[in-house]
Order: C-alpha cells, then structure tokens, then sequence
C-alpha cells in the first residue's frame, strides 16, 4: 500500500495556495495536494483538509448515504437525567443504562 493518497477534494487543485504550485517557471500549475496514509479509516488519510473533505461530500451526499441509509432513529437506553448540582452551569448528568443495552 502507498503511503500517500492525492487528496479526494474535488476543487483540491483549484486552490491559490503556495504549496500547491509545481512545474518550471511559465509552466506552472496547481496540483492536488499529497495525503499522508495513516493506515487506517479516517478521513484525514484521503483528504488535506476539513474544507476537501466537505466539498467531496457535498457533492456525493446521496451516493453517500445510500451506502448506509438511516430509515429509522437510534436510541440509546439512559438512566433518568440528574441535574448536576457541582456544577455553576445549568449541566445535566445523563448516564448510559448499561442494563438495557441491546
Ligand atoms: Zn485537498
């Protein structure tokens, strides 16, 4: 496996930044940026930016999420919330109900 990926980022290429720029002088063009792969799942690993990243899902949302679409809420199963009476701020103290995981 390589280590870097060029960046998914759809307009990647497009964007006035110094360490784009390669080529001789009256030849140059901006160039998708290089990836460093981190062997694993993230993000980062295939794009350059949080700006790439959301460009490429703007634009493939739908493509997106019909690999895994939500049809139904998710609930996760709490103990009744407690407020927090350490705390200045108006917190509230939600717990996991460990006892009704699924
Ligand atoms: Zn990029």
């Amino acid at each position: 496996m390589s280590d870097f990926n060029w960046c998914h980022g759809p307009n990647c290429h497009k964007k006035h930044t110094i360490d784009r720029v390669r080529g001789v002088k009256g030849s140059k063009v901006l160039r998708t940026r290089k990836v460093k792969h981190h062997h694993n799942n993230h993000w980062y690993s295939y794009f350059c930016s949080q700006g790439c990243y959301d460009d490429f899902a703007n634009i493939h949302i739908h493509d997106l999420l019909a690999i895994a679409p939500r049809t139904e809420c998710q609930e996760t199963p709490i103990n009744d919330p407690e407020k927090d009476t350490q705390s200045y701020w108006n917190n509230w103290i939600i717990k996991v109900d460990e006892t009704r995981q699924s």
